[in-house]
């Protein structure tokens, strides 16, 4: 397996290496669940890689499994967590246009309540 790749000044990498503090709802050897600081729905968890990977623009063929583990993992927190029968949101914003603020790529996954337009649109120009 590649060495994971860690940057300096990155409050995910932080976390990952937990010399920041988080609220951790699962971790493995690919990935941390932890929840929102700032959440926007009764459950908002974020699912972060361990690999410093800043957004889905940076990703590559060589993350395909990568990538369907973290979507996998968001479905098995949903259940564990009891929102999949409701329903949920999983999103994934990039670039700054796309509402993305932290550049370490991670997942939100939303639910407990019906999400609606206004959930993830902050208005970023
Ligand atoms: P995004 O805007 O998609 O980049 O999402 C970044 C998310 O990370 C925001 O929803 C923040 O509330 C959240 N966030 C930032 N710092 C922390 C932290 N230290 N612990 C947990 N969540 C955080
Ligand atoms: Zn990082």
């Amino acid at each position: 397996m590649q060495p994971k790749q860690v940057m300096t000044n990155c409050i995910f990498c932080d976390i990952i290496a937990k010399t920041a503090p988080a609220d951790t709802y699962y971790e493995d050897d690919q990935c941390m669940v932890i929840a929102n600081i700032n959440p926007l729905a009764p459950l908002h968890l974020l699912i972060i890689p361990r690999s410093h990977i800043a957004s889905l623009n940076d990703m590559t063929s060589a993350d395909e499994a990568l990538a369907g583990h973290l979507v996998l993992v968001a479905k098995a927190m949903a259940e564990k967590m009891g929102i999949a029968e409701k329903g949920y949101r999983l999103a994934l914003n990039t670039g700054r246009g796309g509402g993305q603020t932290v550049f370490h790529i991670h997942f939100h996954l939303l639910g407990g309540k019906p999400m609606d337009d206004s959930l993830l649109s902050r208005g970023i120009a």
